[in-house]
């Protein structure tokens, strides 16, 4: 049976999408690389192109070409790391859109695909990829001759609407895109967030659509359920899981279920982390281990066959606190033994 189901509701997505988009008066589109944060790029991007997105973003030209084997032509896909050496070919057969980084990769573009769809990424601070605005004061003018289809950058501090950085990046982006007549793009989920001012022509949302902070109305997406493989009472003394971590204090029963580390469950999260009984909460106690997590469920009159991790009573981002860490990285670690059920 796995180590677990998965179940991602594209109802929610849908909605998800449908509220952020009714935030900006430009258009939405969508971001789903890394497998659409863990949950499926091809299915995703299906119901968000059924939802009304027509603009796609991926972070690398391979993950383009899956989301155009489910598309098909039409909406445009854009890849964050622009065009790298030896991209050429996929750029071209997925009918992809790089959104270029710095002169080497304009002129490795316009070389290797005169006439193909582009854009430009500039830098207004984050120092991560984009053309800074010296290269771009440099290469604009030929750029634009290219008739670029987008000029985007990236906030840095969108989660955090009072940090100085987003208003100073906001102002960088302007002064190096006011008047070129070229659509624009600024904002992610956090930007969407931020106000119109952030909106530009086209908002790329992405972990708003999976449920996850900063988008505090998002619909829950993901619901993981894990099998119980068997049942134990412990005495008083005795101890559970590697390294002996707990010890029962009282007689406790502890059911063993699948899934661990290995599947994303991050050790780490180790005893902050629980599971549910229907809508009773059960602590993990001992060790995460590699296949499997133990579960004190003395408390309940009866055992479920499952037990679930993430849903309505803990969603991504209060396991990622448990683990000390961001949705992001619990969604993108969902492991692939999990069975993933697509639920429309
Ligand atoms: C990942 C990413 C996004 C989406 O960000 P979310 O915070 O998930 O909404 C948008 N733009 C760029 C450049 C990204 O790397």
């Amino acid at each position: 049976m796995g180590t677990g189901t998965l179940s991602i509701d594209h109802t929610a997505i849908a909605a998800n999408w449908r509220a952020l988009s009714a935030l900006c008066s430009g258009a939405t589109g969508a971001v789903v690389k890394a497998n659409a944060y863990g949950l499926g790029a091809g299915e995703v991007a299906r119901t968000l192109a059924g939802a009304g997105a027509r603009w796609f973003f991926v972070a690398v030209a391979e993950e383009g070409a899956a989301v155009r084997a489910a598309l098909g032509p039409g909406p445009r896909i854009c890849v964050f790391s622009g065009h790298m050496e030896g991209d050429a070919a996929a750029l071209r057969a997925h009918d992809l859109t790089p959104m270029l980084n710095s002169v080497d990769q304009m002129l490795r573009h316009v070389e290797a695909l005169p006439g193909h769809a582009f854009g430009i990424q500039l830098d207004t601070g984050m120092n991560r990829l984009g053309m800074e605005p010296a290269e771009w004061a440099a290469l604009r003018d030929i750029a634009l001759d290219q008739n670029p289809v987008l000029v985007m950058s990236h906030l840095a501090c969108a989660d955090d609407p009072g940090h100085p950085m987003n208003a100073y990046q906001l102002q960088v982006f302007r002064d190096l895109t006011d008047g070129l007549g070229v659509p624009r793009s600024l904002a992610a989920t956090g930007g969407m967030l931020l106000g119109e001012a952030y909106h530009f022509d086209l908002c790329r949302p992405g972990i708003g659509l999976y449920g996850g902070a900063p988008f505090s109305e998002a619909r829950p997406v993901v619901r993981l359920d894990l099998p119980v493989i068997q049942m134990r009472d412990v005495e008083p003394g005795e101890v559970v899981g590697y390294a002996n971590a707990w010890i029962a204090q009282g007689r406790s029963r502890i059911a063993t279920v699948s899934a661990g580390y290995a599947d994303g469950l991050i050790r780490a999260m180790g005893p902050r982390a629980r599971v549910f009984a229907g809508a009773t909460a059960c602590a993990v106690v001992g060790r995460v281990s590699m296949d499997l997590i133990t579960v004190d469920v003395s408390h309940l009159a009866d055992v479920p066959d499952v037990l679930t991790i993430l849903g309505r009573d803990q969603g991504v981002d209060d396991l990622a606190e448990a683990a000390g860490t961001i949705g992001y990285e619990i969604l993108t670690s969902l492991g692939s033994r999990y069975a993933r059920v697509h639920r429309v």
